[in-house]
């Protein structure tokens, strides 16, 4: 399933403060960079990421400093990191070589021990090293062979990866549809903000049940409808939290989870309580669905009862808040009611078509002749960035390669620009679009 459709193995870090576990973060998740980066005002989750490597994906979670000051750290913090620890198929303990082996490093491997979770000890900071000499001490952690990396300078890392996916089971097909032409939704929004009603909504009495089927996934329920005679499954997660009982609010795994739905997924939906508008753990959501490529529209619910008036001013304050998602479509509905439902699965089926459109190198071509004529890129150091053709990476999302010389000089908001070009000219709405340079010099 090369577009997704699978369970994801997670993989933790944990480890004292300046090990270097964001370091390491950051390389395991360098792979999404490139989409990212030519997103206007996307940030990178620094927390949450998706890797890939060697054609495998996985998800990767930073849980922060655990074991020093734990006094220091706030509950939620903790709770956090426990649930991120629950959650992971392996954890990744992170130490480091250079401090050598610490108190704090006993502390953690303690409670990991408790845990009963696969754990394996990365020894990093060891550039220079012969991982046997760099392995020594940390035997003493009774967490079994150690594995000797430099995060920094990339030493060891892929073989890190080769030695952990050689023992993580194969990813799970999530979602079985019967129909395999069906488009796969990921339904994702806080609490309350009309989730369940809208997918009773739109299941009504056909629920075709994927839901709980055994070995289908963990991670989410499934469920299988038509609208206008064109097949869905919607993943949706607010089933899963209803039976874990999460009662903070804080949905503890609620970002994994969400992450998990989203690779499943072709088009995230994510769903807001008009009322409550665009918060900040939405917009995260949102980052994270687009650093992995997927379409997406945004659905203002719970439109009924609301004025004219009360109506226009949630929209504006969303509008704003949307900033770098101006090109995903905004649908209100009441899923209550039902309204909204034939524009709301309108809107779907355009981002899904974007997200699959087909562009043949001449058209791709010319676009981009006729964004650069229109507005050149900036000359660098007296020399001019040439941009000379383009051609289709991919889909899901589109990825457009572009053959130029000295592209890596081209600046973000050039980037940026382009980016819009192609998504006007082509009408890729409701889809992130990734840009590949390539030099020919
Ligand atoms: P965290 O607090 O565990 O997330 O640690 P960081 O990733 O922020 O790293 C702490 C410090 O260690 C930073 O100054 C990094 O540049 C440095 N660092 C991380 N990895 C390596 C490495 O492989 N070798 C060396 N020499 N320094 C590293
Ligand atoms: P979930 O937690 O996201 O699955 O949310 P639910 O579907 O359980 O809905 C939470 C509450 O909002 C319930 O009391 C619903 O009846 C109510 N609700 C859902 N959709 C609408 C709507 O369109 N309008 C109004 N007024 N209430 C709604």
């Amino acid at each position: 399933m090369a577009d997704g459709g699978a369970v994801l193995p997670v993989i933790a870090l944990v480890g004292r403060p300046n090990v270097g576990k964001s370091t390491l973060f950051n390389r395991l998740t360098r792979s999404r960079d490139a989409l990212v980066a030519d997103q206007p005002g996307v940030t990178r989750d620094r927390q949450y990421g998706f890797g890939a490597h060697a054609g495998r994906r996985f998800i990767v979670v930073d849980t922060g400093g655990i074991g020093q000051d734990d006094e220091d750290i706030d509950t939620r913090a903790l709770a956090q990191t426990d649930a991120a620890l629950e959650e992971a198929d392996l954890v990744l303990m992170v130490v480091d070589y250079r401090q050598g082996l610490m108190a704090g490093d006993e502390a953690i491997a303690d409670r990991l021990r408790r845990n009963g979770q696969r754990v394996l000890v990365v020894v990093n900071k060891s550039e220079g090293q012969a991982s046997v000499s760099a392995n020594a001490e940390f035997h003493a952690l009774g967490l079994g062979e150690p594995w000797a990396i430099s995060a920094e300078h990339g030493d060891r890392v892929g073989l890190l990866l080769d030695h952990v996916f050689a023992d993580l089971p194969e990813p799970r097909a999530a979602v079985r549809a019967h129909r395999p032409d069906a488009i796969r939704l990921a339904l994702l929004g806080r609490p309350n903000a009309g989730k369940s009603t809208l997918v009773n909504r739109l299941v009504g009495d056909e629920r075709m049940l994927t839901q709980d089927a055994p070995g289908t996934t963990r991670d989410a329920v499934a469920s299988e409808f038509f609208f206008d005679d064109k097949p869905y499954v919607i993943v949706d997660t607010a089933g899963i939290r209803r039976r874990s009982k999460v009662d903070d609010g804080i949905e503890k795994l609620s970002v994994i989870k969400a992450m998990q739905a989203a690779e499943q997924a072709q088009v995230v939906v994510l769903m807001l309580d008009a009322r409550a508008g665009l918060s900040t753990q939405d917009i995260r959501l949102l980052n994270l669905a687009v650093e992995r490529g997927r379409a997406a529209v945004i659905v203002l619910n719970k439109w009924d009862g609301l004025s004219e008036d009360e109506r226009a001013k949630l929209h504006a304050k969303v509008v704003e808040r949307m900033g770098a998602f101006d090109y995903l479509p905004l649908l209100f509905v009441s899923a209550l009611h039902g309204s909204g439902l034939r524009d709301l699965m309108d809107a779907i089926q355009a981002s899904y078509a974007a997200s699959f459109a087909e562009m043949s190198t001449p058209q791709l071509s010319r676009a981009l002749e006729d964004a650069v004529a229109a507005h050149a890129p900036p000359a660098v150091h007296g020399r001019r960035i040439k941009l000379r053709f383009a051609h289709q990476g991919g889909r899901n999302p589109p990825t457009i390669v572009i053959h130029g010389n000295q592209t890596q000089r081209l600046s973000a908001e050039y980037k940026r620009y382009l980016v819009r070009r192609f998504r006007e000219h082509f009408n890729l709405f409701g889809t992130p679009i990734q840009l590949v340079f390539k030099n020919s010099d």
